[in-house]
């Protein structure tokens, strides 16, 4: 959705033709797009901008629709609920999962799977037992699988990548055992782009019981997902990343462990008796959403959710294979560019590239140099 390349205008050497691949969404309806016609947005993996559409939504619901949700007996608190309801069928539905009830609202991929590793994790991984991650993993579904391992007494196996940047299933094949007791991995990598065979994996996880957690941070906003046919116990995305507002997010869990497993946090609606000695825990989503809701935010997601529905996912996946094609194409044919991850078929909308012995990140200062945008009070590129 942004224009261009980007590169090759700034004395890199590099010259790109006019892009071949037009823009899916206008930019007019992306308001901060639209205030800064110069800006080319290449950071849509760290966050996406907002369309109108989203943050009309959000607007609508606190001038129409405010209230605590769930508590009051009156009319504008049931309206917040009732909208607090319907956004989460509204995602439910886009991600094709048909029981809303499983799926809980969190701030993004990063607190849902946290929510999974110390929930679930600490009820279910013993001492002697063993999780198995990948070495694909962003720090969000490592560092929370490393710390309960510590904390349980439990082995962390980290999984091998073949040299072209995918899930070697060999490897895991070897690593998963009778101890192993979940095996945690992303859908699409962030850093490669790659898109992992969910089920296929899934399969070998399941071949001795493990548990099976999918990050879908880069999988739902790029990829037509169907979560009730995809083998995952666990699948946790963030809205800020799909069009939707930043602090909106959601985990979507199996009925049965989501029930089984102890609350993440407490107080507010996800009790259902509380007596001095003890506290019981309300129903499924409630159970794990503590304390207030971010209402509007899911009404903005769900906005999210219409949005993309409209433009149509498959569009969107075959529109970012097509650009990633064109940017893999053009820069392979620059002189010591290397870019890494697997073929372009196997791949999301991320084209990973090095430049010799130079560190990314003094590339990306002398490629993209900031300049202080007063308007937006910060440095584009
Ligand atoms: N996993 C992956 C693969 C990601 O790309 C990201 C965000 N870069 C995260 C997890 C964390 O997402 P968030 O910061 O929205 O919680």
């Amino acid at each position: 959705m942004s224009r261009g390349s980007g590169i090759g205008d700034r004395g890199s050497g590099i010259t790109l033709r006019e892009p071949t691949v037009t823009a899916l969404a206008p930019r007019t309806e992306f308001p901060l797009l639209a205030n800064h016609p110069e800006l080319h947005y290449l950071d849509s993996a760290a966050t996406s901008q907002k369309p109108r559409a989203v943050l009309d939504a959000m607007r609508h619901y606190y001038e129409h629709d405010n209230a605590n949700p769930h508590r009051g007996a009156y009319d504008l608190s049931a309206r917040a609920t009732q909208r607090y309801h319907d956004a989460r069928e509204r995602i439910a539905k886009f991600v094709g999962v048909r029981d809303a009830d499983r799926l809980i609202f969190v701030r993004g991929t990063t607190e849902g799977l946290n929510l999974v590793a110390s929930a679930w994790g600490r009820a279910n991984v013993n001492a002697g037992d063993e999780v198995v991650i990948t070495g694909l993993e962003h720090h969000a579904n490592f560092v929370p699988w490393q710390q309960i391992a510590m904390e349980r007494r439990a082995a962390l196996r980290i999984c091998r990548i073949t040299p072209d940047g995918r899930v070697d299933l060999d490897d895991l094949k070897s690593l998963v055992n009778a101890k192993t007791k979940v095996v945690a991995f992303n859908h699409v990598s962030n850093a490669l782009g790659t898109v992992n065979p969910v089920n296929e994996i899934a399969a070998i996880a399941r071949r001795h019981g493990a548990v099976v957690v999918c990050d879908g941070a880069q999988g739902a906003p790029h990829l037509a997902l169907d979560l009730d046919s995809l083998d995952v116990d666990f699948y946790s995305f963030s809205g800020h990343k799909m069009l939707g507002p930043m602090g909106s997010g959601v985990l979507v869990g199996r009925r049965a462990l989501l029930e089984a497993m102890p609350p993440y946090q407490t107080g507010g609606d996800m009790i259902e008796v509380v007596n001095d000695d003890r506290t019981t825990w309300n129903v499924l989503p409630h159970k794990f959403e503590a304390g207030t809701p971010n209402v509007a935010d899911a009404v903005g997601l769900a906005a999210a959710c219409d949005y993309l529905d409209a433009l149509g996912m498959d569009r969107v996946h075959a529109h970012e294979h097509a650009l990633t094609a064109l940017a893999s194409e053009r820069m392979s044919a620059v002189p010591g560019v290397k870019i890494h991850g697997p073929d372009v078929d196997r791949r999301g909308g991320v084209v990973s590239f090095t430049v010799g012995e130079i560190h990314p990140h003094d590339l990306a200062t002398i490629l993209f140099p900031a300049q202080w945008d007063p308007k937006l009070g910060i440095h584009v590129t």
